[in-house]
């Protein structure tokens, strides 16, 4: 098997096969019409999960108004309890295409089972791999064939060879759209949700040519922290930062402590600018 060597000060030598490393060119993503992976920073946004039309309908025109230009919010959410909000299914999923056709922006939500891999390519234009089916390995099969671009978040346990690794499986079943989300790692420390490994951006970078975005929000589980986190993931080289916003996160079913207020949201897109253009890029 060919695999990655790479010329760092450490020589980390990785089993991950041709795909991922062996390329010298950079992957640019294409989500419908929107490029991710280039000199611009794509900012997705918007509700954990989709609640209502009213609660989904407010918080994208606003983030939409604000520069976000893809639309997040789950449909089938993967939650810890079996007695929290589970989502709408596919309701949730006409929501999000009724509004995607009103702002025009596209939308990203996620898909947990193979068996449902084929409706939500239908009504997605990013198709997200969640923390927890990283290394499902059906799952990756299934979306490698599902000809959408992918957004395959880090397992909350996951080493970087095995991120590629899951990665690579998409790659190798025909999908090279494939956008890296790092979204924290579970540690000994219990004053934030997660432990946000910024350095996985650079390296990430490094060892492959795919985009490599950061979700500061599950990251960090604080809406204070999106913020300085968001400003840092961009300083570092991210393509894209991924976080939740919510009209009324007072009254959000998942995650209202960690979603920005569309006051919040607006406040650090101004912020987003500044940090970009001090490395070179803009903001798509
Ligand atoms: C999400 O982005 O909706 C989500 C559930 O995140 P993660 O898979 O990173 O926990
Ligand atoms: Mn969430």
């Amino acid at each position: 098997m060919e695999t990655i060597s790479c010329k760092t000060p450490i020589d980390i030598k990785f089993k991950v096969p041709k795909l991922v490393g062996f390329q010298n060119k950079t992957t640019i993503v294409n989500v419908n019409g929107i490029e991710v992976g280039g000199s611009e920073v794509v900012i997705i946004a918007g509700p954990c999960a989709v609640e209502n039309k009213e609660q989904l309908f407010e918080t994208a025109r606003s983030v939409n108004n604000y520069g976000a230009k893809i639309l997040r919010g789950g449909a089938f959410k993967p939650r810890s309890s079996p007695y929290s909000f589970q989502g709408l299914g596919e309701e949730g999923l006409k929501l999000l295409r009724e509004i995607s056709n009103e702002t025009g922006l596209p939308v990203v939500t996620e898909v947990m089972d193979t068996k449902q891999v084929e409706l939500i390519a239908e009504y997605a234009d990013l198709v997200q791999v969640g923390s927890r089916n990283m290394q499902n390995f059906p799952l990756l099969k299934e979306v490698g064939m599902c000809g959408k671009p992918i957004l395959l978040k880090r397992g909350m346990m996951a080493t970087i060879e095995e991120f590629l690794n899951a990665a690579e499986y998409i790659l190798h079943h025909g999908n090279d759209q494939v956008i890296l989300c790092e979204r924290g790692l579970r540690t000994f420390e219990t004053s934030t949700r997660n432990t946000l490994d910024l350095s996985a951006v650079p390296m990430l970078k490094h060892l492959s040519h795919l985009p490599v975005i950061v979700d500061p929000s599950h990251g960090t589980g604080h809406r204070w922290m999106v913020s300085p986190m968001s400003k840092a993931a961009v300083a570092v080289g991210a393509d894209g930062i991924m976080m939740e916003v919510h009209y009324k996160p007072e009254i959000a079913l998942c995650d209202g402590h960690q979603s920005l207020t569309p006051n919040d949201f607006e406040e650090l897109m101004t912020e987003l600018h500044k940090v970009s253009a001090a490395v070179g890029k803009t903001i798509a």
